[in-house]
């Protein structure tokens, strides 16, 4: 299949409901997105990256002026090294770099290529990628309430709870933690529910940010606490594991296949929020699962209020087997306003199997065209020619 250009675009959608973690508030949602134009069709791919970045995922901006500066002129390049042919989907990891936002481009264009690819030979991605088409169980998620208050808080449980789906995660910060936790616990006895603190506490650390005041929610059952300190410290998640009845989760802390690995190895992950764009693909992805499933280690795919294109992507990825926690796979008509691509439906918690070839199912391309901040648009040379690439660290 021969690459004829590429397009990148920023999608300007915005979240129906603000989200508020102790890591601030999510309002918009522009969304960078990646189209290819082959000579048998096109390929999409959308970037996790929301509109502010945090220490370890870089924000939309960053991977916009990534893409539009070499990321997409690199694959390109590529493609004329192979005589015009669509680079393959498993090396497209390999023409970017290694820094958070390298991997951030690189799992958007590979998205994009997977989807060509697979579109092309009339194949879904859950097969693609080893996991059959199966339906997996999609769990909610209930940020910090505007208004701080607890009652709040359970009318946003009550409403994820009522549609079914399999799990509530819960946002926690010092200070909002065991008493909206205990409300909720009350509330629902048996719903499982995990609490996501995004690196908010110290260890040992004093006053609220103490992280040994996290023991007090080992009374309440909950599957896991997520992320409670900067992700950086393997060695203090370890300590505090040990401390804890409750499971650590690693989210932020987990940025490369192999961070996974040793994070595992150090005791300091005992469940794992996989998240491809911030680990450089879905293909990485796969690989991070596959090291969890083999150390025993219970996974989930995590979200960055995908639209459906990056949500479906999620959703074939969360079919493999090592993914044996609800990820969070709920309809993105839920958080954002408009959604531009097609979701598979949701019965009882479960989601899917999409029932399209490639990624992403049917786009909306009016309102594509509608919500359209910015685009760039980067032809393949005329063939003979054969552009020096871009240097891999501007990406
Ligand atoms: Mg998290």
């Amino acid at each position: 299949m021969r690459l004829l250009g590429v397009e990148v675009s920023r999608i300007d959608l915005a979240l129906s409901a603000p989200v508020g973690t102790s890591a601030g508030t999510h309002k918009v949602r522009p969304v960078v997105v990646v189209r290819l134009d082959c000579d048998l069709g096109q390929g999409w791919g959308e970037s996790g990256a929301l509109a502010e970045g945090t220490v370890v995922d870089p924000p939309a901006a960053a991977v916009w002026s990534a893409l539009v500066r070499a990321g997409a002129r690199r694959l390109l390049a590529a493609s004329s090294g192979l005589d015009g042919e669509l680079p393959p989907a498993a090396e497209v990891a390999g023409l970017y770099g290694s820094t958070a936002v390298a991997r951030a481009v690189a799992a958007t264009v590979e998205m994009a290529v997977l989807d060509a690819e697979l579109t092309a030979a009339g194949i879904g991605l859950g097969s693609r990628l080893g996991a059959g088409a199966v339906p997996v169980p999609a769990g909610g998620l209930v940020g910090i309430p505007e208004d701080r208050r607890v009652e709040s808080l359970l009318d946003g449980v009550d409403a994820v709870a009522e549609r079914g789906l399999r799990r509530v995660r819960l946002k926690i910060e010092p200070g909002w933690d065991a008493a909206p936790v205990a409300a909720v616990r009350r509330r629902h006895p048996d719903l499982p529910l995990q609490a996501d603190a995004n690196g908010a506490y110290r260890w040992p650390g004093t006053g609220a940010e103490a992280a040994g005041n996290l023991v007090a929610l080992d009374d309440y059952g909950l599957v896991c606490i997520e992320q409670p300190l900067p992700p950086a410290d393997l060695g203090a998640h370890a300590e505090l594991a040990d401390r804890l009845a409750t499971p650590i989760c690693l989210d932020e802390s987990l940025t490369t296949p192999s961070r996974v690995v040793d994070a595992i190895r150090s005791g300091a992950c005992e469940v794992a929020c996989l998240k491809p764009s911030r680990l450089g693909g879905l293909l990485a992805a796969r690989r991070a699962q596959e090291a969890c499933r083999t150390a025993g280690v219970p996974a989930f795919v995590g979200g960055f209020f995908e639209t459906g294109l990056g949500r479906s992507a999620n959703a074939s990825l969360a079919g493999l087997a090592g993914f044996t926690l609800p990820g969070d796979l709920t309809d993105p008509g839920g958080y954002l306003v408009e959604n531009p691509w097609e979701y598979p439906p949701l019965h009882r918690g479960m989601v899917g199997p999409a029932g399209w070839p490639g990624v992403g199912g049917e786009v909306d391309t009016a309102l594509l065209a509608r919500r359209r901040g910015a685009v760039e648009r980067f032809e393949a040379p005329t063939r003979g020619t054969h552009p020096t690439p871009p240097p891999e660290t501007s990406t």
